[in-house]
């Protein structure tokens, strides 16, 4: 006889939940998002003899509030797929945070079995848990284990399925709140229960506390079921929060939260845990932590490890994409031989294989970043960060977890905004959360940088160093000034207490840093490469099509047969002897032809349309039509303005794309100045953000509107600033 139970694996971020998840699923996982967002979601079977075990890991949260877009997906995948039971991986170094999520499974009513995770690590910090104890308390079995090791998880499993045969109804667990709120929570429970208000898919008792919790999420839902109660609900909560204002100068969900602690730290006392050491001992944690945190040690060393984490990254990955970029070389070349002239050889070539390949290329640096970064996080460190920049990001309405969003989206050197929009899922707070995501995109990412260095070089060549160590720090400040604009503008409100976990210092394990490296390495792939094919061939299109009207194709016919019989070819295959000048001369005034068509071509093109048309707003901030073009492309993704700079300024052939020529050529070009190249290169720095991140912003945000906003927000901002720095400029140049 076979059996078949679905479990769903929680816990808290960090809590080992991906080395269980690997340790019990090995190779057979699926890897998908949850509908609706990006959350990701993982799906694996456990073999226990007969019996076959699905197990879905919930995204990691500390509590099941509807505070972020992964609690959300936690509790409503526990509400409408209703595994049997779940399995609660907690840390055991830090059970008493851990257990605050397990009260809210219990509130639920689902089934728990609780993994007791990393007792090796508890061990060694001299911590030491009675499981029975800890068991009985709860009033749930308890399997400790090391996920790391796989220790005790087969034990595990037989305890859950154990559990899982049983088919126990859900069953609330009341957890005392005081009395007033207690009563409370009575009365709304049997106004809901008896108003059969939304309990075919919740417990009576967990939406009474949800409304205390003011949950936005369940509120809607109530409101669409039953207007009237709804408001009735409300103001029920309504009345006990101002009691408890008056009374006790709090709120009813600080007020829920005191308790549940309280009730964890109630099972605390009774012996559970034991130290083995002397309390005022220093843990080693604590120990290095006097070092890494202190007020002017900490900002050192945090200097030097991000340093170090950027030399790494470039120097390291330097030589992986110069393979790949010979590779995409090779396969352009190869194209280009095989392939008849015409559209399709453009397009192949031009559009597919160097848009694409633009971006493919930059693989090996993404993987060494985020491979630098998971060693950062895994050991803990990266917490430490955000720790000692918190101060300063409060100032502007963001916190510490703001940090990581900028540095991952370029804020030391290099960096993409999207993982960096996507690091902001660690903010609770909504308002700070978007706050965070819409500014991210001013930091210099990987893209720009080679746009930025190429401006650099041709108008500030003497102090490179110096000016780059300026605009990094000038994007600092826009990103946390207009931070701040938001803040006291649409995205008004409160911020969160901003709890920051200092987890103990870790080993990280090889195997834990590839896994967490290449989830997020392909992650970009698949983003990045799917949506860049699709722009690299519009764009293309546009600077392709409509092409030159006949009668001017004729034209540059014409001029061609002029130049040939003025030089006929037989002279240049040598057949009469002429001098070498002339065959120069020939072909030199074809290579003219072939440009001033290629640039008339550019012109009449639909980009080249579009280009003209915007320089009667442009010229304010001194753009030409062709820097349109290339700020155009930038949008689709910023590796795109060197590229079209270099096809606008037609310098044709190879060195088209060496940043090096096209530097010279504008530093030479009587159109431009370091006033001009000082203006856009402001410009570019801050403008709409390319399209992947637009997309990625959206969807973070949950509205096209947000993705929208970002791209005319930013660059009316880019361009008054553009517009101010030209103008100014020029009245001293
Ligand atoms: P997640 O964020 O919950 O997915 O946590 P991870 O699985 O990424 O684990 C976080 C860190 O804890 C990693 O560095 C793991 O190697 C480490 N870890 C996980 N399980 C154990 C364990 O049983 N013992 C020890 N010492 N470390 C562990
Ligand atoms: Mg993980």
């Amino acid at each position: 006889m076979t059996a078949e139970f679905r479990i769903a694996l929680a816990g808290n971020p960090n809590s080992g939940k991906t080395t269980l998840f690997n340790a019990l699923t090995g190779s057979r996982q699926h890897v998908g998002n949850y509908p609706g967002v990006t959350v990701e979601k993982k799906e694996g079977v456990y073999r226990l003899e007969n019996t076959k075990i699905n197990i879905v890991d919930l995204p990691g949260t500390y509590s099941l509030t509807a505070y972020s877009e992964e609690e959300v997906v936690a509790r409503d995948f526990l509400i409408f797929e209703k595994p049997q039971v779940i399995v609660n991986i907690i840390d055991a170094a830090n059970l008493e945070r851990n257990l605050y999520l397990t009260t809210q499974f219990f509130e639920l009513g689902i089934p728990v079995v609780i993994a007791l995770n990393m007792i090796d690590a508890a061990r060694d910090r001299g911590i030491e848990i009675k499981e029975d104890r800890l068991a009985e308390y709860l009033g749930v079995p308890v399997v400790p284990i090391i996920a790391r090791t796989g220790f005790g998880t087969q034990k595990l499993m037989e305890e859950t399925v154990r559990q899982a045969a049983k088919k126990k109804e859900w069953n609330s667990k009341p957890i005392s709140y005081g009395e007033d709120i207690d009563s409370t929570l009575l009365d709304l429970e049997e106004k809901i229960t008896s108003g059969n208000f939304l309990t075919d898919t919740y417990p009576g008792r967990w939406i009474a506390i949800k409304y205390l919790e003011n949950d936005q999420q369940i509120k809607e839902r109530g409101r669409k079921e039953n207007a009237a109660l709804s408001a009735l609900l409300e103001k029920k909560v309504e009345a006990v929060s101002l009691h408890l204002r008056e009374t006790m100068e709090t709120y009813p969900e600080a007020m829920v939260a005191d308790h549940r602690y309280g009730y964890i730290k109630g099972i605390l006392q009774k012996g559970v845990i034991s130290h083995k050491y002397d309390k005022d001992r220093l843990y080693t944690s604590d120990r290095i932590d006097k070092v890494l945190t202190n007020r002017f040690l900490g900002p050192l060393f945090m200097g030097l490890v991000l340093f170090a984490l950027y030399t790494f990254t470039f120097n390291y990955s330097e030589l992986p994409v110069s393979w790949l970029e010979s590779l995409f070389g090779y396969l352009a070349q190869t194209a280009e031989h095989m392939l008849p002239d015409g559209h399709l050889k453009s397009l192949i070539v031009s559009g597919i294989i160097d848009g694409v390949g633009g971006v493919l290329g930059f693989v090996p640096l993404i993987m060494f970043m985020f491979f630098g970064i998971a060693i950062l996080e895994d050991s803990g460190y990266l917490a430490r960060v955000a720790f000692m920049l918190d101060r300063i990001f409060r100032i502007f309405g963001l916190n510490g977890s703001s940090v990581m969003a900028y540095i991952l989206s370029g804020g030391i050197a290099g960096g993409c905004a999207v993982p960096g929009v996507m690091a902001t899922r660690t903010l609770r707070s909504p308002k700070e959360r978007m706050a965070t995501l819409l500014t991210a995109p001013f930091m210099n990412c990987g893209a720009k940088l080679p746009v930025l260095a190429l401006f650099i070089g041709a108008f500030f060549s003497e102090n490179k160093a110096q000016y780059m160590f300026f605009f990094t720090i000038l994007s600092w400040m826009v990103a946390l000034v207009l931070a701040k604009l938001l803040r006291v503008t649409v995205l008004r409100g409160e911020s969160t207490p901003f709890v920051l976990e200092l987890p103990p210092y870790r080993f990280p394990t090889l195997k834990g840093l590839f896994i967490h490296t290449w989830e997020k390495t392909w992650q970009y792939i698949k983003k990045a490469g799917t949506v860049i094919l699709g722009i690299s061939i519009i764009i293309w299109a546009m600077m392709t099509y409509p092409g030159l009207p006949a009668k001017d194709k004729e034209k540059f016919v014409q001029q061609r047969q002029e130049v040939e019989v003025a030089y006929p070819a037989a002279n240049v295959a040598g057949k009469m002897a002429i001098p070498e000048e002339e065959a120069a001369e020939r072909s030199r005034m074809l290579a003219a032809i072939d440009r001033a068509e290629a640039q008339m071509a550019l012109r009449n093109s639909a980009a080249g349309r579009v280009g003209i048309a915007l320089e009667s707003v442009s010229f304010l901030a001194g753009f030409d039509w062709r820097t349109n073009i290339a700020l155009i492309g930038g949008v689709a993704a910023k590796e795109v303005i060197l590229s079209t700079l270099g096809t606008a300024y037609s310098l044709g052939g190879d060195n088209q794309k060496e940043s090096g020529s096209l530097g010279k050529t504008l530093a030479a070009d009587p159109g431009w100045n370091p006033v001009k190249g000082l203006s856009v290169l402001l410009f570019i720095s801050y403008y709409a953000p390319c399209f992947v991140t637009v997309v990625c912003i959206s969807r973070e945000a949950g509205s096209w509107k947000w993705g929208a906003f970002s791209m005319i927000f930013n660059t009316i901002f880019a361009f008054l600033l553009a517009t101010l720095v030209f103008q100014v400029g020029s009245l001293f140049c």
